[in-house]
């Protein structure tokens, strides 16, 4: 597509937090154009689960995930040293979904959508009229940032100041093999962890996250005994392909007309499998806020949509940090599943704040008095 000289809302990315708020805009009416440098399939490191408060995030855009090609899980199991936990979800389910599939039916629905969309064309600056794309202006009322976790956009409009910002490195590869549960589980080892999503009747995409950017998922296997034994012989269908996973978050995530959403915005750690999720709902509350022509409404309903999934990070990120709690834990699970239950029930938001205070209560108790 040649890009227009003007436009309503310039979105700048054209990744899933791109294409949901380029979506979300059209759907109030807004004159949509999205660059992105890079042409689809986009592929990208990612656990590929999401979870039921996700889904429902996407139907809200229109969106329904439950297609062809995804794979439903019932819930979260956490397995150390032998011990093994789970729980179902309290509400509908999750789905595994290859990115490639995820993004390719993001870009159909940005096209039915009405999205004018300009593949291969990087943008190299913001002006106080528009953007810069292909060397070319565009003028632009509002311009949407959603040019992922390094974004230069960001930076460009002056927001990179954060109350909050550390890192751990994803490597993710796929295996042939059947799913051998119904639920995505989280292998816990001293200082990393190994998530396998179930994302095809013959296929599991395996996600190694550590705070250590040289720990690769062949040198990290040998700790995570019973993943190994199940993948010894499963052959592996894509290359291992990293990322970073920032836990950031920023002071603003708007100056005058450009706002920033997805990673972009800030991020929580990739092991609550709650990235998607949240980009969906800032993609949905921005739109309204460019509706009401006040992006301070988009930084109310940002750091709202935000408090959950960064408290479920710190939760984890401490069990993370911290083996003989966690073992503990895992003990306390293990003789109570209830707690691990409301435990994921928090976590995709079906428990209200009081049972949650007093479900971390009751697991703090049966921590000390393992
Ligand atoms: C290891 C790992 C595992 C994860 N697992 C999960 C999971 O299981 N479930 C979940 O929900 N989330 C998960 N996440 C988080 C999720 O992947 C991210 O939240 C999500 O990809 C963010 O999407 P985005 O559109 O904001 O950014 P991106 O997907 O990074 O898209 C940014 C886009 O901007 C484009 N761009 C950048 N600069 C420019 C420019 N100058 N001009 C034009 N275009 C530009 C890029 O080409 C890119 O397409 C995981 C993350 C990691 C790192």
């Amino acid at each position: 597509m040649t890009l227009p000289r003007s436009t309503d809302v310039f979105v700048i990315g054209g990744g899933p937090a791109g294409l949901a708020a380029a979506i979300a805009a059209r759907r109030r009416g807004f004159i949509v154009t999205l660059a992105d440098c890079s042409v689809p399939p986009i592929d990208k490191a990612c656990g590929e689960g999401i979870m039921p408060d996700g889904l429902a995030a996407a139907q809200s855009l229109g969106i329904d995930l439950d297609c062809a090609g995804a794979h439903a899980f019932r819930g979260i199991r956490f397995c150390e040293r032998g011990i093994s936990v789970e729980a179902v979800f309290p509400k509908g389910h999750g789905l595994g979904l290859r990115r490639t599939t995820l993004h390719g039916m993001m870009v159909e629905r940005a096209a039915g959508a009405g999205v004018r969309v300009a593949w291969g064309a990087r943008v190299t600056g913001i002006t106080e009229e528009g953007v810069i794309a292909d060397d070319q202006l565009v003028r632009a009322r509002w311009i949407i940032g959603a040019d992922g976790g390094q974004s230069p956009v960001r930076r460009w409009a002056g927001l990179d100041a954060c109350r909050h910002d550390s890192r751990r490195f994803g490597f993710r590869r796929h295996y042939r093999a059947a799913p051998w549960s119904e639920f995505m589980e989280i292998h816990w080892s001293d200082g990393c962890q190994l998530y396998i999503t179930p994302v095809g009747a013959e296929e599991v995409c395996v996600v190694l996250i550590s705070r250590d950017p040289h720990l690769r998922l062949d040198d990290a296997l040998p700790q995570f005994p019973e993943a190994a034994r199940r993948l010894r012989d499963a052959e592996s269908t894509t290359l291992e392909r990293g990322g970073v996973s920032a836990s950031r978050r920023l002071k603003s995530v708007f100056r005058g007309r450009v706002a920033l959403v997805g990673d972009a915005s800030g991020s929580v750690d990739a092991i609550t499998g709650e990235g998607l999720c949240l980009l969906f709902q800032q993609a949905v509350a921005l739109a309204g806020a460019l509706e009401a022509g006040d992006l301070s409404l988009y930084q109310v309903e940002h750091r709202r949509i935000g408090k959950r999934p960064e408290l479920m990070a710190a939760l984890m990120l401490m069990l993370d940090g911290r083996g003989r709690l966690r073992r503990r834990a895992m003990r306390a699970f293990e003789g109570h599943p209830s707690l691990f239950a409301r435990l994921l029930a928090m976590h995709v938001g079906e428990l209200s704040r009081f049972d949650s205070m007093t479900n971390g209560l009751a697991l703090g108790w049966h921590i000390l008095t393992l």
